[in-house]
């Protein structure tokens, strides 16, 4: 049952480390907050995850999303120093950067035009040839052209993260309702009021919806979230290799992969992008994608032992952006979901941002172009 006392400032719908940051951040302002999760805290897109910081690397064009990046790819050192003095957890946050590898001429032009286009943005980017390559990863393939370098592009480990934002979270008082699955957000006079669970009715002035890829789970005032607000589960398959040695320092990248070396000795190699619903199964033939992938990048994977598979749901958004900000229509209502593949690297601001907008009713954040309402009004964006 939720608890006899069960009004709050503040009610987030979904544990995970979207939601757990929030309810950091809201605690910590000293409001009183309560996390709604069906489940337990923490085990699914921001368990599954890579942990790659990954701004540069992955950017086709300047555009708000990539400022919305880079920014909180900034916060890291500082979130991640605020997290080991409040919790005393150690995030392995790591600022080795990232490689992003060419291997046919397909790659040439990808990463030649990347390598363009960031340039005359003035973004940090090198290009290095292949003995700067082996200099710095002596286990890459011999059959490597060239490379990119994102020197600002880092990694965390995710799982750490998420224990670490729970811990805070709590620490910072707020309540976790575990095994609970909000069902409906309920409002009157266009104001949100309520939220109805499997184990009673939760009372709050705000509601955060940060339920990841489970939107279509939920019912506002009864009715289905519409369509167009559907997030919907991407799953990506991953496998953890022990490590040969030397040991691998950066996350490198091929145009059908990556791997992201973690301390312990060993590297995650992902990944798949799977339409499959909210079937989580680890499959051969992912495995054995990911695995042939690995191997093209650095040959002396193929003697290594499997540590661990695993598969999770990415909550993708129609065009891959999140969504974060009020709801239009019902005042209290504040959306911070569908991050797809940067959920981790877009925490720290996704926590700051939400924070500012409940506390302040604004945000230092400019969060017009990831408004809900840009479903509505098929917003162009800056190609
Ligand atoms: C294989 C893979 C690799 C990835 N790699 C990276 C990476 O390298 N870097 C990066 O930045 N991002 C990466 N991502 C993306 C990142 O993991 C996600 O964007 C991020 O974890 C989303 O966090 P979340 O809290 O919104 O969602 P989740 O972690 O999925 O949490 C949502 C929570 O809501 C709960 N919930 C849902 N519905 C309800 C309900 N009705 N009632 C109560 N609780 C509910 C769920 O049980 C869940 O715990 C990866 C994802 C995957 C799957």
């Amino acid at each position: 049952m939720a608890p006899a006392s069960s009004q709050f400032d503040a009610a987030i719908i979904g544990g995970g480390v979207i939601g757990c940051t929030i309810a950091w951040r809201l605690s910590q302002a000293g409001m009183r907050v309560v996390v709604i999760e069906r489940g337990e805290i923490g085990q699914e897109a921001s368990w599954a995850a890579g942990g790659m910081l990954a701004p540069l690397a992955e950017a086709n064009r300047a555009d708000a999303f990539l400022d919305l990046v880079i920014r909180s790819c900034a916060m890291y050192g500082d979130f991640a120093r605020e997290l080991r003095e409040m919790t005393g957890i150690d995030i392995a946050y790591r600022t080795e950067g990232t490689l992003y590898l060419a291997l046919s001429d397909a790659d040439e032009e990808e990463l030649e035009h990347r390598w363009q286009w960031q340039c005359e943005a003035g973004l940090n980017i090198k290009k290095l040839n292949a003995d700067d390559v082996r200099n710095l990863e002596p286990a890459v393939t011999p059959t490597l052209r060239w490379a990119l370098r994102f020197p600002d592009d880092h990694q965390v480990d995710n799982r750490q993260l998420m224990v670490a934002v729970a811990a805070a979270a709590k620490k910072a008082s707020a309540t976790f309702l575990l095994h609970t699955e909000a069902h409906d957000i309920v409002s009157s006079n266009s104001q949100v009021s309520a939220i109805t669970t499997s184990q009673g009715t939760v009372q709050a002035d705000t509601v955060i919806f940060a339920a990841g890829c489970w939107s279509d789970s939920l019912t506002i005032n009864g009715t289905r979230v519409k369509n167009d607000f559907l997030v919907e589960p991407v799953r990506g398959q991953m496998i953890a290799l022990e490590m040969p040695e030397p040991r691998m320092q950066h996350v490198i990248y091929s145009s059908n992969g990556y791997l992201v070396p973690r301390h312990g000795g060993y590297v995650i190699a992902g990944s798949t992008t799977e339409k499959v619903g909210y079937d989580k199964r680890v499959t051969a033939s992912g495995i054995a994608s990911i695995i042939d992938h690995a191997i093209e990048i650095a040959p002396n994977l193929a003697a290594q032992s499997v540590r661990e598979t695993w598969a999770g749901l990415r909550p993708k958004t129609k065009d891959e952006w999140p969504i974060l900000g009020t709801d239009p229509g019902i005042k209290g209502l504040i959306y911070a979901t569908g991050h797809y593949r940067n959920g981790i690297l877009l925490t720290p601001l996704t926590g700051q941002a939400i924070s500012e907008l409940v506390t302040r009713g604004e945000s230092t954040v400019n969060l017009t172009p990831f408004n809900v309402a840009r479903f509505d009004q098929d917003l162009r964006r800056s190609a």
